[in-house]
């Protein structure tokens, strides 16, 4: 099957996108040459045009030209863009799942869960919108107030990958717009048409609250278009979505222009078995980590370090949950594991297990490619596999984004938790112990390194309240909930004179 082949078969499922863009009340996009594909089938859903430079250009002007009064705005006010929003999401919850299931290849409950999570952020954005609190501090000096004000920041430009088409760019979008900023999105060049809705969306939700519509642009591209954003000078914060490579792409170049940059990319996530966990719930936490989104979440279970007394226990009931799990077309009833997202990602799976083989690692269950009657041969669908390690090799330092579970075995808790940061990226763990020691120190300074670290759940699927990112080669950012909003505005201290003197700090005289 070559790349060509791949292009010139049209998805089984390309009706329903005029179906589901008619439902959404959005007139036919441009055809062009960007060809989006279906993992499901493998064939071609649409062909839409991808912007200009020239026309990327036009979008950020009109960004920061919006912006301009749109800081002015109250934030509550601005708020109500989000609340329509919300409305519209909600409206249209099931047109725009079964658009990430067609674009993406999740199974039906996981894109309305990546819709949910849309509505939910909009919901908290609303609420912050109230609460954009500064601090007051004692002044040292007599007849003086200190204070810090925050203010909207500028043109944000998002860039999302391809696994979460459409909740990353809600979490950030939603809470931009309430801090006062305007939002330039450049999504994956693999998921144009969640795009495409959701910018449609929001417009409407921005005409109906009477707000300015230009606070929103979308541009459709590849790389190169989010090389744009990176290096404009309007745009005050990249916010950007994926792997380790783009986020070193990237990072350098809005340093450079001492631009800020929001990073939140790969992770190798793994979870500690202790000796005293709850098995049952234990296997069912890491079975849905695993192979949730066939393995391709950031938050995706990667690796398992297991108490060598509890080791082959759990993999016997790992193996035999993972031998009921279906995999085929995410649109069947009772499927469970969907599509990778197309030929590269089974490479790399196959590639990752000769690997993981070649280091003396035991595939104890799947690793092969499944090939679902009716879907032909441009569809790649993988057999999730576990893969017991004799030790943390190369391979299983890497991200492989497809659904392999590495597991390795500890005898001493400080062994445990060596294995677990002793990779590069730092986003999410968990353990499953009972006992509080284990798990307070997990918790601890010197426990888990990573930004999300969790005890008896797995290590995807966080809530939004939250502040999601991690440390390490993940890129440090922060987004969604808690006080990420700060990253999207700027602070400013302030110190009022309210006397008749002028002392100066730290006591200086200068008579
Ligand atoms: P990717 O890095 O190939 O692409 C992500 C986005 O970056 C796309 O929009 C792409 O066009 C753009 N891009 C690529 N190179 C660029 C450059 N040099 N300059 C500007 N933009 C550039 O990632 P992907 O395959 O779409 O997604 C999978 C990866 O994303 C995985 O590594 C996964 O762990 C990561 N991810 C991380 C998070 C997180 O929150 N930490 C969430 C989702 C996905």
């Amino acid at each position: 099957m070559t790349e060509t082949d791949h292009e010139t078969v049209t998805a089984g499922y390309a009706d329903r996108i005029g179906t589901l863009l008619r439902a959404l009340e959005i007139d036919p996009p441009a055809a062009g040459e960007m060809l989006v594909h279906s993992p499901i089938d493998g064939g071609v859903l649409i062909g839409l045009r991808p912007d200009t430079p020239a026309e990327v250009d036009t979008a950020l002007a009109e960004a920061a030209a919006a912006f301009g009064s749109w800081r002015l705005v109250p934030a509550p006010q601005r708020a109500a863009v989000v609340r329509e929003l919300a409305v519209l999401l909600r409206r249209h919850q099931d047109e725009l799942a079964e658009l990430v299931t067609l674009e993406v290849g999740k199974i039906p409950a996981e894109a309305r869960g990546e819709v949910q999570e849309m509505i939910d952020i909009c919901e908290f954005a609303v609420g912050l919108s109230r609460q954009l609190y500064g601090y007051t501090m004692a002044s040292e000096r007599p007849g003086h107030r200190l204070m810090e004000t925050w203010h909207p920041l500028g043109v944000v430009g998002v860039i999302s990958a391809f696994n979460f088409p459409v909740a990353v760019w809600a979490w950030n979008t939603a809470i931009a717009l309430v801090c006062g900023d305007t939002v330039v999105w450049k999504p994956s060049d693999r998921t144009p048409l969640t795009a495409l809705a959701c910018h449609t969306l929001l417009r409407r939700a921005a005409d109906t609250a009477g707000a300015d519509r230009r606070i929103h642009q979308l541009v459709l591209g590849s790389a190169g278009a989010g090389a744009q954003l990176t290096d404009d000078e309007r745009v005050a914060l990249v916010s950007a979505t994926g792997s380790v490579a783009m986020g070193r792409a990237v990072a350098p170049r809005v340093a450079a222009r001492f631009g800020r940059c929001l990073l939140e990319l790969g992770g190798n996530n793994a979870a500690v078995v202790g000796p005293s966990a709850d098995l049952d719930l234990a296997v069912r936490g890491i079975v849905f980590a695993a192979v949730g989104t066939a393995g391709q979440r950031c938050t995706s279970l990667r690796r398992l370090i297991v108490h060598s007394t509890v080791a082959d226990d759990l993999l016997d009931r790992l193996v035999r949950a993972y031998r009921q799990l279906r995999v085929g077309n995410p649109l069947e009833p009772g499927v469970q594991v969907g599509p990778l997202h197309g030929p590269d990602a089974w490479a790399g799976m196959w590639d990752a297990l000769a690997r993981a083989r070649g280091d003396g690692g035991e595939v104890l269950c799947g690793g092969d490619r499944v090939e679902p009657e009716g879907l032909g041969p441009g569809a790649f669908y993988a057999d999730p596999a576990i893969v017991r390690m004799p030790a943390q090799t190369e391979v299983v330092r890497e991200e492989t984004f497809a659904p392999i579970l590495y597991a390795l075995t500890y005898d001493d808790f400080d062994t445990a938790l060596a294995l677990h940061n002793g990779v590069p990226q730092g986003l999410s763990s968990a353990i499953f112990t009972t006992d509080q020691r284990e798990a307070e120190r997990f918790l601890a300074a010197d426990g888990s390194d990573c930004g999300i670290a969790n005890v008896n759940i797995g290590t995807s699927g966080a809530e939004i309240g939250g502040a999601f990112g991690g440390e390490k080669h993940t890129g440090g950012g922060r987004e969604s909930g808690s006080d990420a909003w700060k990253a999207y505005m700027r602070r400013a201290t302030n110190t009022i004179n309210y006397s008749t003197e002028l002392p100066l700090a730290q006591g200086i005289r200068f008579d």
